[in-house]
């Protein structure tokens, strides 16, 4: 039987996002099954969550409060916690169900640094997950506990990015 494989993918440049879903097409094309969580996002407008929900393999699950109003009062706080939480939940159960080969986990990073997630409980479910399963996990700032956790781990360094220049997100592009 195959090991099971965790990666990180991480750093400030472009292309960790794409490159996970670029995961997903992987297994899709083999044949696998594939959820992805993505927490922060909070709808599924995005092209990428788009084309992947086409294949009746892969599930899609959006659970996040979006990029505004970043927990900066109670009340906002307690909602990103609360989409946080349940994105989790859903994580949690895919991580340990066996016919899921691919687990996404994207932009997870952030929940678990700003404490809405523990990250003694995600560590402690990756190395539970079944021999054969794939884990891919990113966000900008990978905890070190993650990193710890993970085989491979890619850290996207950013040289130049368009929006520097003025250039808004563009579909197609960041979208
Ligand atoms: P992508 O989704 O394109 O693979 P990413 O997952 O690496 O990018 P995130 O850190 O999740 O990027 O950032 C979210 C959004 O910001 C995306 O639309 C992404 O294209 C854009 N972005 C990525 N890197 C930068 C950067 N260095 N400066 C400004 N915007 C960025
Ligand atoms: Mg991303």
């Amino acid at each position: 039987m195959k090991g099971s494989r965790i990666l990180v993918l991480t750093g400030p440049g472009k292309g960790k996002t794409t490159s996970a879903f670029g995961m997903a097409l992987r297994a899709l094309g083999h044949g696998g099954k594939v959820a992805v969580i993505q927490f922060i996002k909070h709808d599924g407008s995005y092209g990428e969550v788009v084309a992947l929900r086409q294949f009746p393999n892969a599930e899609v699950v959006c659970s996040g409060a979006g990029f505004t109003g970043r927990a900066r009062d109670e009340e906002s706080r307690e909602r990103h916690a609360s989409a946080a939480r349940d994105g989790w939940r859903v994580a949690r159960e895919k991580l340990a169900d066996e016919s899921v080969g691919t687990v996404i986990l994207d932009e997870i990073f952030y929940p678990l640094n700003y404490g809405f997630i523990s990250v003694a409980e995600v560590v402690d479910a990756l190395k539970k997950i079944t021999p054969g399963k794939v884990v891919v996990l990113t966000g900008r700032d990978a905890p070190e506990e993650m990193i710890a956790v993970a085989d491979t781990v890619s850290r996207i360094e950013c040289v130049r990015h368009a929006f520097q220049q003025g250039i808004k997100a563009q579909r197609n592009v960041e979208f």
